[in-house]
């Protein structure tokens, strides 16, 4: 029983619609009235107030298909696309909520009906953690549902215990993994092989107990609640009985796609897995009222939809192609999501705009870049020259980490912040710029200083600051 991504998106709302949960539409990527968050990276941002007690809603059980954001901030996975099978830059999260209704016991009794009854996902295949001091959602999983002692395990901090940035609703979680088989290197989540991509993560019980705030105090929340987050490109992996989500229906349409735009020969190429997801991700941002700019959102933006261009022209498209593939998006998503829809003739406008902007400097740029490669003697990439290419060729820091790293080279980033040092200290002698400290980036606090952008519009020195996960 292959399922499609189209259906699994509604089996999954009509089993919890059918369980009293109210359906509601994602919201944005962009977060409403939320300064501490980049981008919605979950399916419980729209509903962080209804957790923290502050507003009330009509029902007390809902369920949600969420567009997420993963690119910065406190969760962030740009760097894990085209490495890993199942990191997005952009996904979609299905989620059951509680909100002070029921807790742990119906919250693990729904995920676990609904993964092995409705989806007939068989029960040997799947892994269970919880927080190691959770001695009662082990009970539950053990005891009441039955799951074997030999596919348990209790997990730390890191892992277990969720939170949405540095501040916000958090509280312990249990996780389901889905078991790819002996043929996928890695081991059970808390082993020491975890990190091999043989156990996927694909759903999360986080039991919402504490609001944290700015000094790191845990404070209750008003009712104990539950959100729960479903990576739905991993779960289709699962129900379509591949392993890399890259290989479900929606991705190798976009693979599809890229590939004729771009006339690239490998269709194995990791370059047309990062213009798939890129293409999500910029598309979405878009349709959600960002515009690419040097900072903040728009910066982010602009990093995502350059590094897929030079992905595109790694593949040898030296002409616009990106924005071409805006209507094999929408043939995949414009039904689950209208906006994109009604969006997409902006949004093509906009990513050809910033192709052609980038095209003027793209070549150039990786001519300068190919021929410092070439001389290396070391396996790092001076700072100077990490610093002419922003400067003067309009590549992101993390663009020139992106062909390194496919090089096994590094970038030399003391040494570019030091070139930026200088500049900044050649324009406050010249008097022609100043310091803007009032534009920096720092959306949830745990942000680490990566330079300086020259603003040629208003003659201003923006700081530029880029998370770390
Ligand atoms: P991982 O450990 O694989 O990075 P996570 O623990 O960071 O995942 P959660 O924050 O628990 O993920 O999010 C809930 C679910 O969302 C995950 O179980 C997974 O199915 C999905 N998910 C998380 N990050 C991504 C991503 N970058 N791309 C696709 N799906 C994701
Ligand atoms: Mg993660
Ligand atoms: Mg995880
Ligand atoms: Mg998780």
């Amino acid at each position: 029983n292959k399922m499609s991504t189209a259906q699994l998106r509604k089996a999954f709302i009509d089993y919890f619609v059918e369980n009293g949960h109210k359906a509601v539409h994602s919201s944005p990527v962009v977060p409403a009235n939320d300064p501490t968050l980049l981008f919605t990276n979950a399916g419980m941002v729209q509903f962080k107030d209804v957790f923290l007690g502050l507003e009330q809603r009509p029902y007390t059980r809902a369920c949600s298909v969420q567009r997420c954001i993963r690119a910065g901030g406190k969760h962030n996975d740009l760097e894990n696309v085209g490495y890993t099978a199942r990191h997005h830059t952009f996904f979609e999260m299905l989620g059951n909520f509680s909100f002070g209704d029921y807790f742990k016991r119906e919250a693990i009794r729904y995920a676990w009906e609904f993964l092995t009854q409705r989806l007939g996902i068989p029960e040997e295949k799947l892994w269970v953690t919880v927080f190691h001091e959770d001695d009662e959602a082990a009970d539950i999983w053990l005891n009441e549902i039955g799951v074997s002692p030999q596919r348990f395990s209790r997990c730390g901090e890191k892992d277990n215990f969720w939170s949405m940035g540095d501040t916000g609703p958090c509280g312990p979680c249990s996780e389901i993994f889905y078991d790819h088989g002996p043929e996928v290197p890695g081991g059970p989540p808390g082993s020491p092989e975890e990190d091999g991509d043989r156990y996927i993560e694909i759903w999360n019980l986080v039991f919402m107990q504490f609001n944290r705030d700015a000094d790191g105090t845990l404070t209750p929340l008003p009712k104990p609640s539950v959100d729960t987050g479903m990576g739905l490109e991993r779960l289709a992996a699962v129900m379509q009985g591949v392993h890399s989500n890259y290989d479900i229906d929606l991705f190798q349409a976009l693979i599809d796609a890229a590939q004729q735009v771009t006339g690239a020969q490998d269709r194995n190429s990791s370059s047309l897995k990062v213009i798939a997801d890129h293409i999500r991700s910029t598309s979405f941002i878009i349709t959600d009222g960002v515009l690419p700019s040097n900072e903040g959102r728009g910066y982010v933006l602009r990093r995502i939809i350059r590094r897929a261009i030079r992905h595109g022209y790694k593949l040898g498209q030296k002409q616009p192609f990106f924005h071409m593939l805006v209507q094999p998006l929408v043939e995949q998503m414009g039904d689950a999501y209208p906006e994109l829809k009604a969006a997409a003739p902006q949004v093509e406008k906009v990513l050809r705009q910033e192709e052609e902007r980038f095209a003027e400097t793209l070549e150039n740029g990786m001519k300068l870049l190919e021929a410092a490669m070439a001389e290396l003697s070391g396996d790092t990439i001076a700072g100077d020259v990490v610093f002419k290419l922003y400067d003067t060729y309009g590549f992101p820091v993390d663009l020139t980490a992106d062909v390194a790293r496919e090089r096994g080279l590094k970038i030399d980033e003391a040494g570019f912040e030091a070139e930026m040092r200088k500049q900044r200290e050649r324009a406050r002698k010249a008097g022609s710029f100043k310091v803007d400290m009032s534009k920096k980036i720092d959306f949830e606090g745990e942000t680490e200083f990566v330079g300086y952008q020259q603003d040629a519009a208003d003659a201003t020195v923006l700081a530029l600051y880029r998370d770390d996960e």
